[in-house]
Protein backbone atom coordinates (compact mmCIF):
# COMPACT_ATOMS: atom_id res chain seq x y z
CA UNK A 1 0.00 0.00 0.00
CA UNK A 2 2.91 1.97 0.01
CA UNK A 3 3.27 2.81 -3.50
CA UNK A 4 -0.10 4.78 -2.66
CA UNK A 5 1.43 7.19 0.25
CA UNK A 6 3.84 8.70 -1.86
CA UNK A 7 4.23 10.46 -5.31
CA UNK A 8 7.47 10.19 -7.47
CA UNK A 9 8.55 12.45 -10.16
CA UNK A 10 11.97 10.77 -11.76
CA UNK A 11 11.81 14.44 -13.39
CA UNK A 12 10.03 16.79 -12.39
CA UNK A 13 9.63 19.41 -15.37
CA UNK A 14 9.73 22.31 -12.97
CA UNK A 15 12.62 24.92 -12.79
CA UNK A 16 12.62 28.23 -10.77
CA UNK A 17 11.63 29.77 -13.55
CA UNK A 18 8.38 28.78 -13.06
CA UNK A 19 8.60 30.35 -9.14
CA UNK A 20 6.96 33.91 -8.93
CA UNK A 21 8.67 36.35 -5.95
CA UNK A 22 10.68 34.00 -3.39
CA UNK A 23 14.16 34.84 -4.74
CA UNK A 24 15.84 34.84 -1.83
CA UNK A 25 14.28 31.45 -0.77
CA UNK A 26 15.38 30.29 -4.08
CA UNK A 27 18.72 31.21 -3.44
CA UNK A 28 19.01 29.42 -0.13
CA UNK A 29 17.21 26.09 -0.70
CA UNK A 30 19.69 25.93 -3.76
CA UNK A 31 22.43 27.05 -1.48
CA UNK A 32 21.88 24.26 1.35
CA UNK A 33 20.14 21.32 -0.85
CA UNK A 34 20.65 22.27 -4.18
CA UNK A 35 24.41 22.63 -4.08
CA UNK A 36 25.43 19.49 -2.15
CA UNK A 37 23.92 17.76 -4.50
CA UNK A 38 25.40 18.98 -7.61
CA UNK A 39 28.84 19.80 -5.86
CA UNK A 40 29.15 17.87 -3.11
CA UNK A 41 32.89 17.64 -3.34
CA UNK A 42 32.94 21.62 -2.46
CA UNK A 43 31.67 20.58 0.80
CA UNK A 44 33.71 17.41 1.01
CA UNK A 45 37.18 19.54 0.62
CA UNK A 46 36.12 22.02 3.31
CA UNK A 47 34.83 19.86 5.66
CA UNK A 48 31.35 21.21 5.84
CA UNK A 49 28.31 18.92 6.54
CA UNK A 50 25.34 20.38 4.87
CA UNK A 51 21.58 20.32 6.11
CA UNK A 52 20.27 16.85 6.21
CA UNK A 53 16.70 18.90 5.99
CA UNK A 54 15.18 21.87 5.50
CA UNK A 55 11.87 23.46 6.86
CA UNK A 56 9.45 25.74 4.75
CA UNK A 57 6.41 27.60 6.29
CA UNK A 58 3.87 29.65 5.54
CA UNK A 59 0.39 30.41 4.96
CA UNK A 60 -1.57 27.78 2.27
CA UNK A 61 -0.64 28.09 -1.52
CA UNK A 62 1.91 30.28 -1.03
CA UNK A 63 4.59 28.22 -3.12
CA UNK A 64 6.43 25.26 -0.80
CA UNK A 65 5.29 22.53 -2.86
CA UNK A 66 5.94 24.22 -5.89
CA UNK A 67 9.50 25.54 -4.74
CA UNK A 68 10.64 22.14 -3.81
CA UNK A 69 9.47 20.22 -6.64
CA UNK A 70 11.41 22.57 -9.15
CA UNK A 71 14.68 22.48 -7.16
CA UNK A 72 14.68 19.26 -7.80
CA UNK A 73 14.19 19.81 -11.52
CA UNK A 74 16.74 22.43 -11.39
CA UNK A 75 19.34 19.79 -9.74
CA UNK A 76 17.93 16.58 -11.54
CA UNK A 77 16.97 14.65 -8.65
CA UNK A 78 14.45 12.30 -7.72
CA UNK A 79 11.39 14.25 -5.77
CA UNK A 80 9.36 12.13 -3.32
CA UNK A 81 6.00 13.50 -1.85
CA UNK A 82 4.56 12.30 0.70
CA UNK A 83 1.60 14.40 3.07
CA UNK A 84 1.96 13.79 6.43
CA UNK A 85 -1.79 13.90 7.57
CA UNK A 86 -2.14 10.88 5.18
CA UNK A 87 0.10 8.46 7.64
CA UNK A 88 -2.90 10.03 10.50
CA UNK A 89 -6.40 9.58 8.45
CA UNK A 90 -5.19 7.39 5.60
CA UNK A 91 -2.74 4.76 6.30
CA UNK A 92 -3.52 4.20 9.79
CA UNK A 93 -0.74 1.38 11.50
CA UNK A 94 1.49 1.98 8.26
CA UNK A 95 2.81 5.22 9.17
CA UNK A 96 6.38 3.96 10.39
CA UNK A 97 6.49 1.69 7.47
CA UNK A 98 5.86 3.84 4.85
CA UNK A 99 8.52 6.39 6.04
CA UNK A 100 10.70 3.51 5.88
CA UNK A 101 9.99 2.52 2.99
CA UNK A 102 10.14 6.34 1.54
CA UNK A 103 14.11 6.50 2.03
CA UNK A 104 14.85 3.24 0.93
CA UNK A 105 13.15 4.11 -2.32
CA UNK A 106 15.15 7.54 -1.81
CA UNK A 107 18.38 5.79 -1.48
CA UNK A 108 17.93 3.71 -4.07
CA UNK A 109 17.16 6.65 -6.61
CA UNK A 110 19.10 9.58 -5.09
CA UNK A 111 19.90 12.09 -5.96
CA UNK A 112 16.61 12.36 -4.26
CA UNK A 113 14.50 15.17 -2.66
CA UNK A 114 12.28 13.91 -0.30
CA UNK A 115 9.31 16.50 0.51
CA UNK A 116 6.99 15.89 3.26
CA UNK A 117 3.85 17.98 3.10
CA UNK A 118 1.80 18.98 6.19
CA UNK A 119 4.83 17.92 8.62
CA UNK A 120 2.65 19.57 11.82
CA UNK A 121 0.48 16.25 11.14
CA UNK A 122 3.15 13.77 12.50
CA UNK A 123 5.83 16.25 14.17
CA UNK A 124 3.36 18.40 16.54
CA UNK A 125 4.17 18.40 20.32
CA UNK A 126 1.71 16.05 22.14
CA UNK A 127 0.83 16.65 25.65
CA UNK A 128 -0.55 13.72 26.41
CA UNK A 129 -0.15 10.32 24.42
CA UNK A 130 -3.65 9.42 25.61
CA UNK A 131 -5.26 7.42 22.71
CA UNK A 132 -4.06 4.84 20.57
CA UNK A 133 -3.99 7.01 17.86
CA UNK A 134 -1.56 9.28 19.24
CA UNK A 135 1.41 6.78 19.77
CA UNK A 136 0.93 5.46 15.82
CA UNK A 137 1.25 9.17 15.25
CA UNK A 138 4.15 9.45 17.82
CA UNK A 139 5.75 6.14 16.24
CA UNK A 140 5.97 7.89 12.74
CA UNK A 141 7.58 10.91 13.89
CA UNK A 142 9.87 8.87 15.71
CA UNK A 143 10.96 6.22 12.92
CA UNK A 144 11.11 9.47 11.21
CA UNK A 145 13.50 10.96 13.15
CA UNK A 146 15.72 7.91 12.77
CA UNK A 147 15.99 7.55 9.33
CA UNK A 148 17.45 11.44 9.20
CA UNK A 149 19.83 10.67 11.99
CA UNK A 150 20.66 8.05 10.34
CA UNK A 151 22.02 8.71 7.16
CA UNK A 152 25.02 10.52 6.03
CA UNK A 153 24.49 14.35 5.50
CA UNK A 154 26.58 13.46 1.93
CA UNK A 155 24.70 10.87 0.88
CA UNK A 156 22.74 13.02 -1.97
CA UNK A 157 18.93 12.24 -0.38
CA UNK A 158 17.54 15.39 0.76
CA UNK A 159 14.45 16.20 3.28
CA UNK A 160 12.34 19.38 2.93
CA UNK A 161 9.65 19.24 4.86
CA UNK A 162 6.76 22.24 4.74
CA UNK A 163 4.08 23.28 7.31
CA UNK A 164 1.05 25.78 8.27
CA UNK A 165 1.76 25.50 11.84
CA UNK A 166 5.20 26.02 12.71
CA UNK A 167 4.29 26.96 16.13
CA UNK A 168 3.03 23.52 16.71
CA UNK A 169 5.90 21.34 15.74
CA UNK A 170 8.03 19.35 18.29
CA UNK A 171 11.50 21.09 18.66
CA UNK A 172 12.89 17.42 18.37
CA UNK A 173 12.61 18.00 14.55
CA UNK A 174 14.24 21.31 15.17
CA UNK A 175 17.44 20.21 16.76
CA UNK A 176 21.24 20.38 14.57
CA UNK A 177 21.61 17.51 11.99
CA UNK A 178 17.80 17.39 11.30
CA UNK A 179 15.73 20.46 10.08
CA UNK A 180 18.13 22.42 11.33
CA UNK A 181 17.48 25.27 8.30
CA UNK A 182 13.87 26.82 8.62
CA UNK A 183 12.97 29.19 5.78
CA UNK A 184 9.87 31.10 5.63
CA UNK A 185 7.51 31.53 2.44
CA UNK A 186 5.11 34.15 2.79
CA UNK A 187 2.23 35.57 1.01
CA UNK A 188 3.67 37.51 -1.78
CA UNK A 189 4.08 41.07 -2.01
CA UNK A 190 2.81 43.15 -5.09
CA UNK A 191 5.79 42.79 -7.42
CA UNK A 192 5.59 39.09 -6.45
CA UNK A 193 1.94 38.87 -6.97
CA UNK A 194 2.72 40.34 -11.15
CA UNK A 195 5.30 37.59 -11.52
CA UNK A 196 3.15 34.98 -10.87
CA UNK A 197 0.25 36.56 -12.67
CA UNK A 198 3.11 36.71 -16.13
CA UNK A 199 3.89 33.06 -15.00
CA UNK A 200 0.40 31.62 -15.67
CA UNK A 201 -0.91 33.71 -18.41
CA UNK A 202 2.27 32.95 -20.57
CA UNK A 203 0.26 30.93 -22.40
CA UNK A 204 -3.03 32.55 -22.37
CA UNK A 205 -4.14 34.98 -25.56
CA UNK A 206 -4.53 38.13 -23.71
CA UNK A 207 -5.93 42.01 -25.05
CA UNK A 208 -5.17 44.61 -23.05
CA UNK A 209 -5.00 43.38 -20.47
CA UNK A 210 -2.98 45.16 -17.43
CA UNK A 211 -1.64 42.55 -15.12
CA UNK A 212 -0.15 45.23 -13.28
CA UNK A 213 -3.66 46.16 -11.97
CA UNK A 214 -4.95 43.22 -11.33
CA UNK A 215 -1.53 42.67 -8.92
CA UNK A 216 -2.37 45.90 -6.96
CA UNK A 217 -6.07 44.92 -6.39
CA UNK A 218 -4.91 41.35 -4.90
CA UNK A 219 -3.06 42.11 -1.66
CA UNK A 220 -3.21 39.21 0.20
CA UNK A 221 -4.07 36.56 -2.19
CA UNK A 222 -2.00 33.75 -2.09
CA UNK A 223 0.17 32.19 -5.52
CA UNK A 224 -2.62 29.41 -5.38
CA UNK A 225 -5.30 31.65 -5.50
CA UNK A 226 -3.67 34.34 -8.12
CA UNK A 227 -3.10 31.16 -10.74
CA UNK A 228 -7.42 30.35 -10.01
CA UNK A 229 -7.79 33.89 -11.04
CA UNK A 230 -6.36 33.31 -14.13
CA UNK A 231 -8.23 29.86 -14.84
CA UNK A 232 -11.66 31.96 -13.99
CA UNK A 233 -10.44 34.35 -15.87
CA UNK A 234 -10.12 32.24 -19.22
CA UNK A 235 -13.46 30.78 -18.30
CA UNK A 236 -15.33 33.89 -18.55
CA UNK A 237 -13.64 34.78 -22.01
CA UNK A 238 -14.86 31.02 -22.80
CA UNK A 239 -18.31 32.04 -21.75
CA UNK A 240 -18.34 34.95 -23.81
CA UNK A 241 -16.74 32.82 -27.20
CA UNK A 242 -14.11 35.79 -27.00
CA UNK A 243 -11.25 35.25 -29.01
CA UNK A 244 -8.83 37.16 -26.33
CA UNK A 245 -9.38 37.25 -23.03
CA UNK A 246 -9.76 40.63 -21.36
CA UNK A 247 -9.51 42.90 -18.73
CA UNK A 248 -12.51 43.04 -17.83
CA UNK A 249 -12.40 38.78 -17.56
CA UNK A 250 -10.05 39.74 -14.91
CA UNK A 251 -11.50 41.99 -13.10
CA UNK A 252 -15.00 39.45 -12.82
CA UNK A 253 -12.56 36.43 -12.20
CA UNK A 254 -10.64 38.68 -8.93
CA UNK A 255 -14.23 39.06 -7.75
CA UNK A 256 -15.54 35.85 -7.93
CA UNK A 257 -11.79 34.37 -6.44
CA UNK A 258 -12.23 37.23 -3.33
CA UNK A 259 -16.15 36.08 -3.28
CA UNK A 260 -14.88 32.43 -2.52
CA UNK A 261 -12.57 33.42 0.17
CA UNK A 262 -14.98 35.48 1.97
CA UNK A 263 -17.76 32.16 2.12
CA UNK A 264 -14.69 29.83 2.93
CA UNK A 265 -13.86 32.42 5.88
CA UNK A 266 -17.68 32.61 6.97
CA UNK A 267 -17.78 28.80 6.74
CA UNK A 268 -14.52 28.33 9.14
CA UNK A 269 -15.82 31.05 11.22
P1 LIG B 1 0.08 24.09 0.94
O1 LIG B 1 0.65 24.69 2.18
O2 LIG B 1 -1.41 24.24 0.83
O3 LIG B 1 0.58 22.69 0.64
P2 LIG B 1 1.98 25.24 -0.90
O4 LIG B 1 2.62 26.40 -0.24
O5 LIG B 1 2.73 23.98 -0.98
O6 LIG B 1 0.55 25.02 -0.28
P3 LIG B 1 1.76 25.01 -3.72
O7 LIG B 1 1.08 23.69 -3.65
O8 LIG B 1 3.18 25.04 -4.11
O9 LIG B 1 1.59 25.74 -2.34
O10 LIG B 1 0.94 25.99 -4.65
C1 LIG B 1 -0.17 25.56 -5.38
C2 LIG B 1 -0.08 26.09 -6.80
O11 LIG B 1 -0.21 27.52 -6.78
C3 LIG B 1 1.27 25.83 -7.44
O12 LIG B 1 1.31 24.58 -8.09
C4 LIG B 1 1.36 26.98 -8.44
O13 LIG B 1 0.64 26.69 -9.61
C5 LIG B 1 0.66 28.12 -7.71
N1 LIG B 1 1.63 28.95 -6.99
C6 LIG B 1 1.74 29.11 -5.64
N2 LIG B 1 2.76 29.92 -5.32
C7 LIG B 1 3.35 30.28 -6.49
C8 LIG B 1 4.47 31.08 -6.84
N3 LIG B 1 5.21 31.71 -5.89
N4 LIG B 1 4.78 31.21 -8.15
C9 LIG B 1 4.05 30.60 -9.11
N5 LIG B 1 3.00 29.83 -8.85
C10 LIG B 1 2.63 29.66 -7.56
Amino acid sequence: PFVEAMEIEDNPGFTFKDVGGLQNQIREIYEVVGLPIVKPELFKSLGIDPPKGVLLYGPPGTGKTLLARSLAGEVKATFIRVVASQFVNKFIGEGARIVREVFKLAREKKPTIIFIDELDAIGSRRIEMGTSGDREVQRTMLQLLAEIDGFDPLDSVKIIAATNRIDLLDPALLRPGRFDRIIEVPLPDKGARLEILKIHTKNMKLKDVNLDYIAQITEGLSGAELKAITTEAGFFAIREKADYVYQDHFIKAVEKVKKRLEEKKQILG
